[in-house]
């Protein structure tokens, strides 16, 4: 049985991954998800992106807006803003409170956030072995001017920092701020000291195939990579590794990514993101037909490149990409 392993943020990885398993229904697909979105609001721990992972593949996903539940209501939300209870930038659902209050409860009993995760699971049977990149505590902290914290208008609440900077929450540039803002730096905060979650290694390690779906390089894949071991066990991996491009024609398909690869200096295009993960991480790179013309510039920096239609439409374009990705996979092996 082909075992392959998907490095996944939220609505792009969870997306692809409907496809990997129209694509690939044999293959046992272990998915390492990103957890440097995670926050605590209300006293909940919410981990966004695993439960897009989650809601997306075992069916209870809000299809349109790509996350959160479907036939959602946000009773609870209005409840606390009547009580004057922030905040109110984050869109937490009826439903998805639920899950909240489960994984809160059996944090607090003293389960790790895997065995936590692979509880929820058993409901929403995602049809992959979903792992948390760690089960310590990571969250993804972006530098910000500090008079830009209060969403570009006066004042600001502290100018701590170096020369006026200050680090805010990732969902909080991401969501509250929406990403307008200037974005100085990425810091995956608590990353360092985290080691990879029970599995992790051990699926790469035994990896037939490693796939980077088409997420964020900089706050899904890369945050994900910069849990120590887990670049070392992709690059130490005997298996192809092969990446999907998030950009289109020098833009993100949806969201900000551009902004947080500039935070990081690195242009947002195809090859761009390519050259950043490097041939030492990548094998492989499929790019749009748009972006036909980096094909060479890609390969001459030592990774294989391929362009095929790259736009998740639905099931079959999306089970099509799968396929591409799996094949220049086995275009690597075979060389
Ligand atoms: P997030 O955690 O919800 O932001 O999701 P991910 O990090 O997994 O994926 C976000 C990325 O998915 C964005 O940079 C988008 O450009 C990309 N994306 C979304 N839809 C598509 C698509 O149809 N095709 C491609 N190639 N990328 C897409
Ligand atoms: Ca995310």
């Amino acid at each position: 049985m082909q075992r392959i392993v998907v490095l996944a943020g939220g609505i792009g990885g969870a997306r692809f991954l409907r496809g990997l398993k129209a694509a690939a229904p044999e293959a046992e697909i272990t998915v390492i998800g990103n957890t440097g979105d995670d926050i605590h609001l209300f006293g909940l721990k919410i981990c966004p992106d695993l439960d897009t992972l989650m809601y997306t593949l075992g069916g209870g996903i809000h299809e349109e807006q790509g996350w959160g539940r479907a036939g959602e209501t946000f009773a609870v939300k209005e409840e606390l803003a009547a009580y004057g209870m922030g905040p109110q930038w984050f869109g937490l659902g009826d439903r998805d409170i639920a899950t909240h209050l489960v994984r809160t409860r059996m944090l607090a009993a003293g389960y790790p956030l895997s065995a936590v995760t692979e509880a929820l699971c058993a409901r929403w049977r995602p049809g992959v072995r979903l792992l948390p990149m760690t089960d310590d505590r990571v969250e993804t902290h972006v530098v910000i001017d500090a008079a830009a914290a209060d969403g570009g208008g006066s004042g600001g609440d502290g100018g701590d920092g170096e020369g006026g900077r200050r680090a805010v929450h990732f969902q909080e540039y991401w969501v509250r701020l929406r990403a307008r803002v200037p974005a100085h730096g990425i810091v995956p905060v608590g990353a360092e000291a985290a080691s990879p979650a029970p599995g992790v290694s051990e699926a790469l390690a035994a990896a037939d195939v490693i796939l980077f779906p088409p997420s964020n390089p900089v706050v899904s894949i890369g945050t994900i990579l910069a849990v120590p071991g887990i670049r070392e066990a992709v690059t130490g991996s005997a298996a192809p590794v092969v990446g999907l491009s998030p950009l289109i024609g020098g833009a993100p398909v949806r969201g900000m990514a551009d902004k947080v690869l500039a935070a990081i200096g690195v242009a947002a295009d195809a090859a761009s993101v390519a050259r950043h993960y490097g041939p030492e991480l990548l094998d492989g790179w499929l790019v749009a037909p748009q972006d036909a013309d980096a094909v060479p510039e890609v390969e001459k920096a030592g990774i294989r490149c391929r362009a095929v239609p790259l736009l998740m439409t639905g099931q079959e374009a999306t089970a099509a990409m799968a396929r591409e990705a799996l094949a220049l996979a086995e275009e690597v092996r075979a060389a």
